[in-house]
């Protein structure tokens, strides 16, 4: 496989995880982030440098892992690193940003000749640790097939959604299926306990029957009843999520049901908590004795 030079923004939680997992297939890689201390905690772990104006001007690929759809656009287009790249190179956002927004976005890029893949990931930090990702993608074919050895260092399961756009509301759907599935996982458990049902037994009797899911596999008694809230998913990055995807159904006209409570609880526990917390601290939010 051939080795390119990839701009990488965003060394947070997953970014750093996914910049170990390129720098490990040979890539040479060239980090940003508004945090400098993670910018010499990458270099010196990963023997990267950081993204200045006349690196970025040799990429053949840029991508973002940010938390949302305004600050990718502030720092391609407004702190103007799309600006600098080559024409041709192709520019791919992997944070779960805005279908709508993605869209326009890759339109943008286009008119300055650059190509656009929107590729979310699901799986978390484990699976980024591992390189084992799934990764969603909208845009075209042909610039995912040529971004696959990039794709591949970081993902086991590459899936082409469709057009630019599409990966990142598959993003948000999934991630409204996971929500309003730990919600209810944790309200059964909740309930189990005042019957009388150990919750770890309770857990067992799902992962062993059809109520079983990704919640109650690698979330419930890793995270929820050990009390370590540690899967590296902040409750607010998840809110964001949920409003992506409630826009999206409004958008297309569908009246969600079940969703829209699940997004509304999600809300409202959402506004009172720190950017720290955990999403699976969820579990303590929707216990009536903490
Ligand atoms: P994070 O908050 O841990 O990391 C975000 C990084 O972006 C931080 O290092 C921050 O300093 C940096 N940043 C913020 N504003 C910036 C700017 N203007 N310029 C440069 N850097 C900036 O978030 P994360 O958990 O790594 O998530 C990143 C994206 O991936 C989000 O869109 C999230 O929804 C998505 N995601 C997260 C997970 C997970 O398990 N954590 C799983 C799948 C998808």
């Amino acid at each position: 496989m051939s080795a390119h030079k990839i701009g990488f923004i965003g060394l947070g939680m997953m970014g750093a995880p996914m910049c170990a997992c390129l720098k490990g297939a040979g890539h040479t890689l060239y980090v940003a982030d508004a945090d400098p201390e993670r910018v010499s905690e990458m270099c010196t772990k990963l023997s990267a440098e950081p993204l200045t104006q006349a690196s970025a001007r040799e990429l053949d690929v840029l991508i973002t892992m940010l938390p949302n759809s305004s600050i990718v656009e502030s720092v391609l287009l407004e702190a103007g690193w799309a600006g600098l790249l080559k024409p041709g190179a192709l520019v791919i956002d992997m944070s779960s940003s805005e279908p709508v927004r993605s869209r326009e976005l890759g339109d943008t890029l286009a008119a300055r000749g650059l190509h656009y893949l929107d590729a979310p990931v699901s799986g978390g930090v484990k699976r980024a640790e591992n390189g084992t990702l799934a990764i969603l993608v909208g845009g075209t074919e042909a610039h995912m097939d040529a971004a696959r050895p990039i794709l591949e260092a970081m993902g086991q399961s590459i899936l082409f959604i469709g057009p630019a756009g599409s990966g990142h509301a598959a993003k948000a759907l999934n991630n409204l299926v996971s929500a309003c599935g730990l919600m209810v996982t944790v309200e059964a458990l909740h309930v189990a306990k005042r019957f009388g049902i150990a919750e770890d037994v309770m857990t067992d009797v799902l992962n062993a029957s059809s109520g079983r899911s990704n919640t109650s596999e690698n979330k419930v008694k890793q995270f929820m009843l050990s009390g370590t809230f540690g899967s590296g998913f902040s409750l607010k990055l998840m809110d964001k999520d949920l409003s992506i995807a409630g826009k999206l159904a409004e958008s297309v006209g569908y009246p969600l049901s079940f969703g829209t409570s699940g997004i509304d609880t999600w809300h409202r526990i959402a506004e009172g908590v720190s950017p720290a917390t955990d999403h699976t601290e969820m579990y303590r939010f929707l216990s009536e004795d903490p």
